[in-house]
């Protein structure tokens, strides 16, 4: 920037130090900061454009001189106020009254503690986008064209062609497309349906979905994967067991149990005394996705699963309702 080049930087040296001394409260001080050495000011500018030594060290130097002028400047304010807080009789000793310190959503908990199982089983974290085309929420997916899961009375649509995701799916969609298997991917974040809110039913909800491709996978791949990870999240001494069920995108497909960690399989309330708990969905990838994203289903396989990170919650701490984590009631939120 060749204006840059035209500052005198003694004169803007000299105008910096003079607004800074006279600041007299910390937003002045502030304005002063953000005007000479933010990032938008000439000086950072003309920083970022530096090329020779000699005009870095310059520039450098200014830097230096304004900011202990800052650092200097914010010490004094702070003893001016101390001396007219005394001086009008108030006791700076007292000590102040405790501001009691947040701490992450039990959900946004349990989603890292997911994503940190995964993590260990050496998959990849994919923070996907929360609007996708219609074509990857449905049609790569290869769902029914009059399934009443597309209308609007179930999906939010944008546009024509973009829907706030109705499942993590599109990620593994996208994933799929952009790379090359091996895929070791797991998916959380919102997805969005058109529900009203009740106990176990919210528009808003939070999904985990794993998929693996790679050569030579079979389903014990997958029984032995969702196994490690529900241990892994409810203990050494649970079991997996999976019944036959139907998705469009995988064939074949799975829902799986996992053994109630609650009573220990004796049979109590939240399992319906029957020892399990139902956990989600998972299956084989269609060929016909793999051929949809341009993989090759003869040379790789793949299998899927997910599950609500809602549920789960819901399950470890013997919540009935599922609005309880979306109404930002401290009372509840504080507890976990
Ligand atoms: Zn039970």
């Amino acid at each position: 920037m060749d204006s840059l080049a035209a500052v005198d930087w003694t004169a803007y040296q000299d105008e910096a130090l003079a607004a800074i001394g006279s600041a007299l409260s910390e937003a002045e001080l502030d304005d002063a900061r953000v005007k000479y050495l933010g990032r938008k000011s000439a000086l950072a500018q003309a920083l970022r454009g530096v090329r020779d030594r000699e005009s870095g060290m310059l520039l450098n130097g200014v830097r230096s001189k304004l900011e202990e002028a800052v650092a200097a400047r914010e010490a004094e304010l702070a003893r001016l106020a101390y001396e007219l807080a005394a001086e009008a009789g108030v006791d700076v000793t007292i000590p102040g009254t405790p501001v009691t310190r947040g701490h992450l959503h039990l959900l946004t908990q349990i989603r890292r503690e997911i994503e940190d199982i995964f993590l260990g089983m050496g998959y990849e974290v994919w923070d996907g986008n929360e609007v996708a085309t219609v074509w990857e929420n449905f049609d790569a997916l290869t769902s029914d064209p009059g399934h009443p899961s597309r209308s609007q009375f179930d999906t939010f649509y944008i546009d024509q062609n973009t829907v706030l995701r109705t499942h993590t799916s599109p990620d593994q969609i996208r994933a799929m497309q952009t790379r090359k298997p091996p895929i070791y991917m797991v998916s959380p974040g919102r997805c969005y349906r058109r529900d009203t809110p009740d106990a176990t039913h919210s528009p808003i909800f939070l999904q985990v979905e794993c998929l693996a491709v790679d050569r030579g996978i079979t389903l014990a791949d997958l029984q032995g994967t969702v196994l490690k990870f529900f241990r892994a999240l409810f203990g050494e001494e649970r079991e997996v067991r999976m019944r036959t069920s139907f998705f469009p995108f995988t064939e074949p497909s799975v829902e799986f149990d996992v053994t109630c960690f609650i009573c220990g399989g004796e049979g109590c309330a939240t399992c319906k005394h029957s020892g399990w708990i139902e956990m989600g969905g998972a299956g084989w990838v269609d060929p016909d996705v793999f051929r949809n994203v341009g993989i090759d289903p003869d040379e790789y396989q793949g299998f899927a699963f997910g599950f609500g990170i809602e549920r789960i919650a819901m399950l470890r701490h013997g919540l009935p309702d599922l609005r309880a984590f979306w109404e930002n009631d401290l009372r509840v939120l504080g507890q976990f």
